[in-house]
């Protein structure tokens, strides 16, 4: 078994888009600048935006974390969006979610000017992502396909099964895993939470990539030999001998699986650091579109 090590294989990004950073910073060129947008106080997304930031400066980009209380309405926050449209200093944005119950996802998704949604959410790129046009890719299935690269893991041909229908995560996986280039030409079985035999269909997975978001859900019965697993599934449970409090659990149980894999991302340390990377990787794109 060999790991898909998102970690090392992140900072090895990050340095050479340092580079590129620093030489549009010689040349005295406007270096890209992403806008993160954090509503209200939830744990988990207070950690993901900090860790965007930190990469953001860590590679030399200008990062600006926009804080809103959870009370703010929907028109403030639409507001507020249309503002950092408008704002040609800021290349691309996120609005962190999930948002609070009273505002709509969907309407705040939509309001993101398509060429500054460097999360890749917005239903006009997710329809160029599905026709293969040039767009930013949603930011997890990105670094899925970076990883897939690095480690040069062949996809032609394959059967990839992806577990979740999330329209963040399997959905647009699903969609890219099957597209004619590489990566992808892959044969999908896209499940979900109604698939009858489940454990049936991932024993013939070559591939196989998890998005359920239930720890440990995928046990060493539910897979054959030589399988490529991603392991996209993030929760946290409290644990009192880690300095955090929590310790995070993946969607597959490594232990069960980990001999019988060819390859797999391990949880922390696998397809969450690349995710990060990828959101840099469109904020470049971004900037040079304009
Ligand atoms: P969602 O909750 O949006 O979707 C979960 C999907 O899993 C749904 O399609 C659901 O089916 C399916 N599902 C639920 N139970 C079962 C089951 N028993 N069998 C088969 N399918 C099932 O999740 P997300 O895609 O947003 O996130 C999934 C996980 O990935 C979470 O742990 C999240 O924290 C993590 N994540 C990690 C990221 C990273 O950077 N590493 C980024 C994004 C997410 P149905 O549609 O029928 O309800």
């Amino acid at each position: 078994m060999q790991i898909l090590d998102g970690k090392e294989t992140s900072r090895l990004i990050k340095q050479e888009i340092t580079e590129e950073i620093a030489a549009l910073r010689e040349k005295g060129a406007k270096v890209p600048h992403l806008v993160a947008v954090l509503v209200g106080n939830n744990g988990a997304s207070i950690t993901y935006v900090d860790a965007k930031v930190a990469a953001c400066e860590k590679v030399g980009m200008k990062s600006t974390l926009v804080k809103l209380s959870d009370t703010i309405s929907e028109d403030e926050l639409l507001q507020k969006v249309k503002e950092l449209n408008e704002d040609d200093d800021v290349d691309g944005f996120i609005v962190q979610l999930p948002l609070p119950k009273h505002i709509n996802e969907k309407k705040v998704t939509e309001a993101i000017a398509p060429a500054k949604d460097v999360d890749g959410f917005h239903p006009w790129n997710i329809g160029k992502m599905m026709l293969n046009l040039p767009t930013f890719l949603p930011a997890t299935p990105y670094g899925i396909l970076q990883l897939i690269e690095r480690y040069n893991i062949e996809t032609t041909g394959k059967h990839c099964v992806v577990v979740g229908r999330s329209s963040i995560v399997g959905s647009p996986i699903a969609n890219l895993m099957s597209r004619n280039s590489y990566p992808g030409n892959s044969t999908v079985t896209l499940t979900h939470s109604r698939t009858v035999n489940l454990a049936e269909i991932t024993r013939t997975a070559d591939i196989l990539i998890v998005a359920l978001g239930k720890p440990e859900f995928i046990t060493g019965d539910m897979v054959k030999e030589g399988v490529v697993i991603f392991d996209v599934g993030i929760t946290r449970k409290p644990d009192k001998s880690k300095k955090s409090g929590y310790k995070l659990y993946g969607d597959v149980n490594f232990e069960q699986v980990k001999d019988k894999a060819a390859f797999i991302t391990p949880v922390p340390g696998g397809v969450g650091p690349m995710t990060i990377v990828s959101l840099l990787k469109n904020t470049i794109l971004a900037a040079k579109g304009k």
